[in-house]
């Protein structure tokens, strides 16, 4: 079967032959891969940074971000071929740490789960997948054509979960740094909860993202922001946004760090104590906030969603993994037909 991942021996990216899955066994499902998207973990993915093929392979199937459509049901499942799915990402370990024995694979505590497309397991860049009925997310048909979204949405869910739980008044403005995916979908997470909304980004404010986040009802600038918030989010992967993030809290504020840049920031701790602030940091999301992710997709401004996915066919693999000719931020493979 035809897939696209990275050959460790000969340290390249290619299409790679995969064996066809077997039939699905007790509470598996087959599945046929409609479309993968793509993001900055697949480039570092294809730069050899970061990865891990399955144990005794010497390849990786790539591709996290999935919309998929059932095709064969084993036995002791409740969806039908013909429904859609997200897969999640993350497996949870074995036997089970504490995290994910309560169905937190996402805080997993022993560093021994795997992640499809990136640490261990194939991902979906491939025609056909059997996954534990457990590891997927149903989407309704109606989304078909953004549900590719929700995993990268998946992980803002969690960030702002955090937020509003630890936040002792309740948010009542975001100020998101970063207007790639990630930032904009941030964006249409907080106008949903009705929060003022603003995002900050180097990007002009007439480059297609600025327009987008406006679009979706967030203000945009990248000069300033013009308030401290409430919650920020930390979309860009940039170690100066981390930093410049810090001072635009407002007290009780609460920082999420979602952009995996590898830095450390002076952290004004006192003001840290004297403004009740918290700041912590998120990384894959659990069962429960893809489900979120999947029904807060069905009420964002659908219009921005779309406008968000540049659909590229497959055999131009390439020129998307490496970003060029992108249309929109957001690239995605068209897997099936
Ligand atoms: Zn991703
Ligand atoms: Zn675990």
């Amino acid at each position: 079967m035809f897939a696209i991942g990275l050959d460790f021996e000969a340290r390249r990216v290619a299409e790679l032959d995969l064996p066809e899955p077997d039939a699905p066994g007790p509470g598996q499902l087959r599945l046929r891969v409609l479309e993968v998207g793509l993001c900055g973990t697949d480039r570092e993915l294809s730069e050899f940074e970061i990865g891990e093929p399955p144990p005794g392979e010497h390849a990786l199937t790539l591709g996290h971000e999935a919309l998929a459509e059932v095709v064969e049901a084993g036995p002791r499942t409740k969806l039908q071929p013909g429904d859609l799915v997200a897969p999640l990402v993350r497996r949870p370990c074995l036997p089970g740490c504490a995290a994910c024995r309560r169905l937190r694979r996402d805080l997993c505590l022993s560093g021994g789960y795997t992640e499809r497309g990136i640490l261990g397991l194939h991902g979906y860049l491939r025609e056909w997948v059997v996954d534990d009925e457990s590891d997927l997310v149903a989407v309704p048909a109606d989304l078909a054509s953004i549900a590719v979204l929700a995993e990268p949405l998946s992980v803002v869910e969690k960030g702002l979960t955090t937020a509003e739980r630890v936040h002792p008044l309740g948010p009542a403005r975001a100020l998101i740094f970063g207007a790639g995916p990630v930032g904009l979908l941030a964006a249409l997470a907080c106008v949903a909860r009705g929060w003022e909304v603003e995002v900050f980004s180097l990007e002009p404010p007439n480059h297609p993202n600025a327009e987008l986040a406006r679009r979706g009802g967030a203000r945009y600038s990248n000069e300033t922001p013009s308030a401290k918030a409430d919650v920020v989010l930390e979309c860009s992967g940039a170690p100066a946004a981390a930093r410049q993030g810090l001072d635009w809290l407002a007290p009780l504020g609460v920082m999420v760090l979602i952009g995996a840049a590898d830095f450390d920031v002076r952290f004004p701790g006192f003001r840290t104590v004297m403004e009740n602030q918290t700041v912590t940091g998120v990384v894959n999301a659990s069962p429960e906030h893809f489900a979120t992710a999947v029904s807060d997709l069905a009420r964002f401004d659908r219009g921005v969603l779309q406008a968000m996915i540049h659909r590229r066919a497959l055999k131009d693999w390439r020129a998307a993994l490496g970003g060029e000719g992108a249309e929109a931020p957001k690239s995605v493979l068209a897997v099936a037909g």
